[in-house]
């Protein structure tokens, strides 16, 4: 699996990355001289150089550029003892990750972003179902676990941030600062990160204590669903629920955690107690059955059922033997995340 780490490298960089920009500009209007000693006037070490010619070079859809990040290939980084070294550049930066190998790494005014190869471990033999629902109406996400049937909220905190910086928005909107207002909106996506990796440590650090697999649904689409986009789920943007789906991906395949995800069709509709379709009402779920429970917990459960129970509807057909073609193993290909690592 591939990971990328973003870390703050304090190094003044302008002077390269203004060569940089150069360089990119030259590899965009002269595609077919594409040669480093073309470039050997512009001063930008060749390493690097050869590195913006290819990526600019090869790119027939840029025709300007503002930014232009250095990148050095695995060939111009040594590392030892937890210090990254990039001679081109005098550059050192503290990295105590473990990886297999540095495949390159991007650097912008501010900031080194590590791009390395990770080993996975082999899947555990697990032991529980667990039901992760991110679609929810009030936390980040609910958990349910099949075999204890117990049920786990993370991320109350979510819906207190987005309120406070919608209003902090719209006041400064208000009063024209657009420029803040983007700040703002930055701070919020770094609060809502920094809360997606805890959210997302959590549930594995539980997937690991209870030896379960994950299953949870697929999130693309959830926009079109009319019915639901005033409530909290689509107030919260729906960016921050795909993040923490790879999040929680990630992880699981670094603990070697399985993860499976099936088709959101059915999970909130169907009673997780019978199996018969049910009626939801915003937060609640009821069914002709008796059960009531709140819908997030009902659609963890399905879920965390769906795995190995068969689910009956009302008109005889079961929705696992259903959806069972169209569920997928997560993938096991390399998964490029971002993970900061403020340091
Ligand atoms: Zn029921």
């Amino acid at each position: 699996m591939i990971l990328t780490y973003k870390i703050k490298h304090q190094k003044d960089l302008s002077r390269e990355l203004d060569l940089a920009i150069k360089v990119a500009e030259y590899a965009i209007s002269n595609k077919d001289k594409l040669s480093t000693k073309n470039i050997a006037h512009i001063g930008l070490k060749s390493v690097i150089a050869n590195q913006i010619l290819r990526k600019y070079g090869r790119n027939w859809k840029v025709k300007a550029v503002k930014s232009v990040k250095l990148a050095i290939p695995n060939q111009g980084i040594k590392y030892q003892t937890g210090i990254i070294n990039i001679s081109s550049l005098k550059l050192f930066i503290p990295f105590n990750k473990s990886f297999q190998k540095i495949n390159q790494i991007e650097l912008d005014k501010l900031f080194a972003y590590v791009s390395v190869t990770v080993s996975e471990p082999p899947t555990i033999k697990t032991k529980t179902h667990i039901g992760i629902d991110l679609n929810t109406t009030g936390h980040c996400a609910v958990v349910a676990i099949k075999e204890t049937g117990k049920v786990y909220k993370f991320g109350k905190k979510a819906e207190y941030i987005h309120k406070k910086y919608k209003s902090i928005r719209k006041d400064l909107q208000k009063r024209g600062l657009y420029k803040i207002v983007k700040k703002i909106k930055n701070r919020e996506s770094r609060i809502v990160r920094d809360l997606n990796h805890k959210i997302s440590k959590s549930i594995i650090s539980l997937a690991v204590k209870e030896k379960g697999c994950i299953q949870m649904e697929k999130l693309q689409g959830i926009r079109d669903n009319k019915k639901h986009r005033k409530s909290f789920k689509y107030a919260l943007n729906s960016w921050s629920f795909s993040q923490l789906q790879k999040f929680v991906e990630y992880k699981a395949l670094l603990a070697g955690i399985p993860v499976t995800y099936c088709e959101p069709a059915y999970t909130s509709k169907c009673c997780s107690k019978c199996g018969t379709v049910g009626e939801r009402n915003d937060k609640y779920f009821k069914c002709l059955c008796g059960h009531v429970e709140h819908a997030d917990v009902n659609a963890a459960f399905n879920l965390a059922k769906m795995s190995t129970s068969i689910v009956q509807l009302q008109e005889g057909k079961s929705f696992l033997q259903a959806e069972s073609d169209t569920r997928q193993k997560a993938t096991q290909r390399s998964t490029a995340t971002l993970e900061p690592h403020w340091l």
